[in-house]
């Protein structure tokens, strides 16, 4: 399967630039940068939140207001997301933006984009994370209201916003809405010089999304629960899962007791533990085909396929304790390095490591820093063994002290009196 994540800050510059533009710049897509501005500060004038608010409900009403069966009837074509994660309604005169993920108006600067997002785990969550983005993308950015809905079946957060681009004011509404891990974001435009009927377009449109139910990924309240003292298992009933749970649960909480004793950590979970027992699976409730945690949240996804096809049990679990413990890693050197080591996956990270050096194969540890690290199999094998190194060799303060330093060369030389280079000599001659 390919994961396809649509890029919000792509789809947002198409459709503003398509829209703005004659029908023939629908073929031509301006980068981002031709319309991006810093934000203005917020006005002090005699602007006020609660005159926009009435104004915006006196036009167009409010999210619950029943729609006219006139805009009803006029969404008359279907879009759906190739992915099949959702459809909806809109005006056949509208079209798809030139890369897909938006419906704009050819005529009147209107538009809808749709985004799906990835690690999404509540509407609340969500629909902060865009008015934040928005509100660094556009100018005089206003939020006039966010209240609480419900698009398709699904708690939905409606939010009303106000803002310019390119001198041109603008009226938008936005719903965040989520899917199990899977985030829906739908956010139309209209100049403030369109006709009301036009804004109540966009709500029919967005009332009229489907998310679509998948088999293989229901909804997490049908799923089991497991728990063990620090963490709780959701898997699907009937699965291979089902009936090794016990074992899968037994694995990961060893893996946690001896990560916090060997990390000298005080952490008492909970985390929550998402198995997935096929691809499918994975991919439809997270929108995602790599395992992965979401730290803030204290839970991690993780693919558990068939017995002899799995994660580590301890990988994950490893980045939600140590960013609880030990703060946000500043290198995935180290960061993905400390949950390769203590993955609990019986691998010998040094041995794959001095494989790689005798078939000249190694990256120098200075290439895997900051935009640097490429995520292949050599650069964990590579973060794993450093990291166990530096802990077999120096001890745990050391590491701790270096592991959030914004500057990793530059701590290594404060802290262990050595520079990355000299580090890494003595971590590859420790390897032969
Ligand atoms: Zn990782």
């Amino acid at each position: 399967l390919v994961v396809v994540i649509v890029c919000q800050v792509d789809l947002i510059a198409a459709t503003v630039t398509a829209g703005q533009a004659d029908p023939a710049a629908l073929t031509t897509v301006a980068p981002a940068e031709a319309w991006f501005k810093p934000r203005t500060p917020t006005p002090t004038a005699t602007l006020s939140v609660e005159a926009l608010l009435t104004a915006v409900h006196s036009a167009v009403g409010t999210p619950e207001a029943p729609q006219s069966p006139e805009v009803a009837t006029s969404l008359d074509a279907t879009y759906e997301n190739p992915d099949g994660f959702f459809g909806l309604d809109y005006p056949s005169s509208w079209s798809l933006s030139p890369r897909g993920g938006a419906l704009v108006s050819p005529t009147d600067g209107a538009g809808l984009s749709m985004a799906i997002e990835i690690k999404a785990v509540n509407a609340e969550t969500l629909a902060e994370r865009y008015v934040e983005w928005y509100a660094a993308q556009v100018d005089d950015y206003w939020e006039t209201d966010r209240r609480a809905g419900v698009v398709s079946g699904y708690p939905a957060q409606w939010v009303e916003q106000s803002f310019s681009v390119d001198g041109v004011a603008h009226h938008g509404v936005m719903a965040a809405i989520v899917r199990n891990r899977v985030g829906f974001v739908f956010a139309g435009w209209v100049p403030t010089t369109s006709p009301a009927s036009l804004e109540s377009t966009l709500r029919a449109m967005i009332q009229s999304v489907r998310i679509v139910e998948f088999a293989a990924a229901p909804p997490y309240s049908d799923w089991l629960t497991y728990e063990t003292p620090h963490l709780t298992f959701h898997y699907l009933p009937d699965t291979w899962i089902d009936a090794a749970i016990e074992d899968i649960a037994a694995q990961h909480e060893q893996a946690f007791n001896d990560n916090v004793d060997y990390l000298d950590v005080e952490y008492d979970g909970l985390i929550d533990v998402y198995i997935y027992a096929s691809e499918e699976s994975f991919f439809r409730a997270t929108a995602r085909d790599a395992g992965f945690a979401i730290n803030e949240f204290s839970e991690v996804h993780t693919r558990w396929f068939a017995e002899n096809d799995h994660q580590t049990p301890g990988h994950e679990i490893t980045h939600v304790i140590t960013f609880h413990t030990m703060g946000e890693p500043s290198e995935a050197l180290l960061g993905e390095g400390v949950a390769v080591w203590l993955d609990h996956g019986g691998n010998d990270y040094h041995r794959r490591c001095a494989d790689l050096a005798r078939s000249d194969r190694l990256v120098p540890l200075a290439e895997l820093l900051g935009d640097g690290w490429d995520g292949s199999a050599a650069a964990y094998y590579e973060a794993g063994s450093f990291t166990g190194f530096l802990l077999e060799r120096y001890g745990l303060d050391r590491f701790k002290d270096v592991y959030t330093a914004p500057d990793l060369p530059a701590a290594l030389k404060r802290v262990y009196r050595a520079s990355l280079t000299t580090l890494e000599t003595k971590w590859l001659t420790a390897l032969q």
